[in-house]
């Protein structure tokens, strides 16, 4: 960008709403992934979706990059601005507008990150259930479609978005959706853009779907001899009609990992961490005696049923933090995230034949993964001077995604495309689906200036 477009800029968001400080580009360059850092020239804060238009009108008029950021937590190099040009940070959009706890529903600002929302939305027990590890902005969730923990009972983001206010490339604010929970009145704008990566346009407002807090709950810490007998048995919770609010797949060592923390002291086995909502403890206690029957079939050496609100507490947050403890054992590696996921026939398949890669490959990692949805992470490292170790890690990779498609399922479940999952986008939709992708890119975005490079390339 030139000083007079910078000039332009300054004028649409304000001076104290622009930055060109080498700190801040740096810091919006790169997300969570091993993707290379791309700095942008210029990164802004709008305050209102008129700002986010005007930005986005002016940066089509001159046909310059945007992309959008929440937390900037994305981990296949989702919000990394690839062509550079301006990152439009929602960070100073983060309000609730309204709540509508009669519908269950929240009406919020895009830069608001969900715990922090959860938190207000606690007060009228009411909470916004998709939970990824880290403290992702609503923006980014949507872009993403994230998932997480409770996916497995309130679904993914996806799930849990009924209506949006976007701005288009061209700078045009639409509405999207409604606050009815049954809409069939066109085409599906709303789940199109969700997932979109914010290639297709930037979410400027969104109303979200809510859950009221759960009246009763119970915690399960079910070990295993080996991880196929793990993933076997979840295949037996939910292959007998029990949804748990939460169904998470650890094998020894991701359980090690989570043991490097002083409030965490589980068996370093393979491990199932299960939890179940209910509106009374006879439903939950009925539950768990299907559950604790299908684990021992599958051989778990031990069932620990009502763990307390406490430990629940510091296993969850244990669990939540596995990602970032992963990174600070291993520094000075470079890593690798699979995020496949399958049909729930296929886990116990897919897990056992990931576990035996990691042998065969020599490679060094931990496998876990939101199991109850079918979907299934390993985090791999290799040494930042070893060529060959990080190739063997993309081979890996390869590997698990085929698999994974092989057996009717996905190359991502959860993390999105981003920059890493391009190569197996034809291979999992074929050229013609891919094809229609390009075209519906080219109708929303025909300069190619919101995200460019991302999903699909055009
Ligand atoms: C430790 C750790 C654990 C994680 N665990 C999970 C997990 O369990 N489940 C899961 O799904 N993910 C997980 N993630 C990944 C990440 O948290 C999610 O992908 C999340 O949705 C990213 O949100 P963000 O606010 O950080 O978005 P960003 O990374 O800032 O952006 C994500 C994408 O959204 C776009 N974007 C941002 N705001 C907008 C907007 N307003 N309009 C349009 N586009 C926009 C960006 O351009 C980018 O393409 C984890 C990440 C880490 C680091």
């Amino acid at each position: 960008m030139d000083q007079q477009q910078l000039a332009e800029l300054t004028e649409i968001v304000g001076i104290e709403n622009i930055s060109t400080a080498h700190s801040q580009r740096n810091l919006h360059g790169k997300d969570q992934s091993s993707h290379e850092l791309v700095l942008p020239d210029a990164v802004v804060w709008p305050e209102t979706t008129a700002q986010v238009s005007a930005i986005a009108t002016f940066a089509n008029a001159n046909q310059i990059a945007l992309t959008g950021w929440g937390a900037g937590s994305s981990l296949e190099g989702n919000s990394i601005p690839l062509q550079g040009g301006i990152v439009v940070d929602f960070g100073r959009m983060s309000q609730i507008v309204q709540t509508h706890s009669a519908d269950f529903q929240v009406t919020v600002q895009p830069g608001i990150f969900y715990k922090d929302m959860n938190k207000t939305l606690a007060r009228e027990g009411l909470f916004f259930a998709p939970d990824p590890g880290a403290n992702a902005s609503i923006g980014g969730m949507i872009a993403n479609n994230a998932a997480g923990t409770r996916t497995v009972k309130y679904g993914a983001t996806r799930d849990n978005v009924l209506a949006l206010e976007v701005v288009l490339a061209n700078g045009e604010i639409i509405r999207t959706g409604s606050r009815s929970i049954k809409q069939s009145a066109g085409y599906d704008l709303t789940h199109l853009f969700t997932g979109s990566e914010g290639t297709l346009g930037l979410i400027t407002e969104a109303t979200l779907r809510l859950h009221p807090l759960p009246e009763h709950f119970s915690a399960v810490v079910a070990s295993f001899g080996n991880t196929p007998d793990a993933a076997d048995a979840v295949y037996g919770i939910i292959g007998s009609g029990i949804t748990p609010a939460a169904c998470e797949l650890l094998d020894a060592n991701a359980v090690r990992y989570m043991n490097t923390l002083e409030t965490v002291n589980l068996p370093e086995k393979p491990t199932l961490l299960l939890e179940f909502h209910g509106a009374s403890i006879a439903t939950i206690e009925a539950e768990l005696a299907i559950v604790r029957d299908v684990c021992e079939e599958c051989g778990a050496e031990r069932f620990e049923v009502g763990v307390g609100r406490d430990e629940r507490d510091r296993i969850w947050e244990g669990r939540h933090m596995l990602g970032e403890i992963l990174f600070r054992i291993y520094p000075d590696s470079t890593y690798l995230i699979t995020d496949v996921s399958v049909p729930i026939s296929a886990y116990p398949v897919l897990a056992a034949y990931t576990n035996a890669l990691f042998a065969e490959l020599n490679i060094k990692g931990s496998l876990f993964g939101h199991a109850g949805d079918g979907n299934l992470h390993t985090v791999n490292f290799a040494s930042k001077e070893d060529a060959e170790q990080q190739k063997m890690l993309q081979t890996f990779n390869d590997y698990v995604v085929h698999k994974a498609i092989e057996l009717g399922g996905t190359c991502t479940g959860e993390h999105g495309v981003g920059i890493g999952k391009q190569k197996y986008m034809v291979y999992e939709h074929g050229e013609a689906a891919v094809g229609v992708m390009r075209q519906i890119k080219r109708m929303f975005d025909p300069n190619n200036i919101l995200n460019p490079g991302k999903v699909v390339t055009i």
